[in-house]
């Protein structure tokens, strides 16, 4: 048996930042190689997302995961037992045989995306390779840089009780030389605006993913008061640093159109709002503008604001090759969200990421609302070099663990090659008017 045959796996049923259960994985491969993976978990999740299985008796509420634990340990185990962890397409296409379902359904995407992960960990463990390193390889040399980061630094939607319908407004420095300075301007501008609502007696309680979730008048006032906050940080809006939205616009949308700010509004009205944003503040990038069926919505939004704005699909998408290539006939939306638990395999995951690049699309990778201080996504967002990462407000343990990770891959990048390393938006991203 070679070295990197997987041996053994282990499932905990462990807590997520919310404080609901969510699974952690272990995998054990033959030459004593270990990696370990913990799941995360969307609030806003998308009705096309591969199926999180929940046990739905009185633990936790309904939110146990001690089924999607025996999977692991049983069906799951037994499916990979053998097979080399280094071979990522092997690894998968073991796990999706065992569930036999396209949305995974039977044994939990949840279960499925946390042994594809752990083995991946244990692989590069094998290989005495950093994930990322092992990633790049695997995916595509010439691809890896650093992202941009796209801080979340003021919550609304489904991860705040505010009442603002726009679920983040996010602050990303696409504007700085290196990913270290980019972190620093996030976080200092992410004071500025703590400081700020204080000054105005707002408050400062923070949301899920770490950002300020202050009860504003307005979605308008929201953006205004970040683009304060980046002024008075010492930053220049549209030059150090863009604004970016996402609108998870499917949750406020129900059977008559779109319920915005007390009235009931059509597609084709919303995008007349986003316009007014777009003449005054530098929004390069809106996610989920409209919901996640109203493909002819996104066709005349991508129409409109595609030329200048990136548009991100989420919900619309959720990480799945198909629809995908849907949006890429289409030309609906410019740029896809990358979730691996929306899909359940790091296969899936590149497969989608591929689909998009070779569609004109952007990518970007992202957390879910639900975290861990599982750090997998900062080395997948490196290695298949998306140049831009959601993974929260520059505050919470589960969210810096990712941005200090890309601390350590930033160094580690630098000190490989004796210079900088490759960091910033893809020459491809519409919305940022480079110098
Ligand atoms: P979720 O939110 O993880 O709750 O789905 C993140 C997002 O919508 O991007
Ligand atoms: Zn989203």
């Amino acid at each position: 048996m070679s070295d990197a045959r997987i041996a053994g796996v282990r499932a905990f049923e462990m807590l997520d930042s919310r404080g609901n259960p969510t699974l952690g994985v272990e995998v054990t491969l033959a030459g004593g190689a270990r990696g370990e993976a913990l799941v995360p978990s969307g609030a806003s999740t998308g009705a096309h997302e591969a199926i999180e299985l929940r046990d739905g008796d009185e633990r936790y509420h309904g939110r146990g995961v001690l089924q999607a634990v025996a999977n692991v340990r049983g069906v799951l185990a037994q499916a990979v037992h053998g097979v080399e962890a280094t071979d990522i397409a092997a690894v998968d296409a073991a796990l999706r045989e065992a569930d036999g379902t396209e949305n995974l359904a039977r044994v939990g995407a949840n279960a499925v995306l946390g042994v594809s992960l752990a083995a991946a960990h244990a692989a590069a463990a094998a290989k005495g390779q950093a994930l990322h390193a092992f990633l790049t390889e695997v995916f595509d040399p010439d691809e890896a840089r650093l992202p941009v980061p796209m801080f979340n630094v003021l919550n609304g939607g489904a991860h705040a009780d505010n009442g603002l319908a726009v679920q983040e407004i996010m602050v990303v420095p696409a504007g700085l030389p290196r990913f270290g300075d980019a972190l620093r301007a996030g976080a200092e501008i992410y004071q500025s605006l703590k400081g700020l609502l204080t000054q105005r007696g707002l408050s400062t309680a923070v949301g899920d993913e770490g950002g300020f979730a202050p009860r504003v008048a307005s979605n308008g006032d929201a953006i205004e008061l970040v683009a304060e906050a980046i002024r008075l940080a010492g930053y220049e809006p549209g030059r150090d640093v863009w604004l970016a939205l996402d609108v998870a616009a499917t949750e406020f949308h129900g059977p008559d159109g779109y319920a915005f700010e007390g009235r009931t509004l059509a597609a084709s009205d919303l995008l007349d709002l986003y316009q007014s944003w777009l003449a005054v503040h530098p929004i390069y990038s809106i996610e989920d503008g409209l919901a996640e069926d109203d493909w002819d919505g996104w066709a005349e939004m991508t129409a409109r604001l595609g030329g200048d704005v990136q548009l991100v699909g989420d919900d619309l998408f959720v990480t799945n090759v198909a629809r995908m290539e849907r949006g890429i006939r289409e030309r609906a939306a410019n740029a896809v969200l990358v979730k691996p638990n929306q899909v359940g395999t790091l296969s899936d995951t590149f497969a989608c990421v591929r689909t998009a690049y070779e569609g004109g699309f952007t990518a970007v990778m992202s957390h879910r609302s639900g975290e861990t201080e599982d750090t997998t996504i900062a080395d997948l967002a490196v290695a298949l070099g998306t140049g831009q990462i959601k993974t929260g407000a520059p505050c919470r343990g589960e969210r810096t663990a990712k941005y200090n990770r890309l601390i350590r891959i930033e160094a580690a990048l630098e000190e490989a090659s004796q210079g900088p390393a490759p960091f910033g938006l893809p020459a491809s991203c519409p919305g940022v008017v480079r110098a």
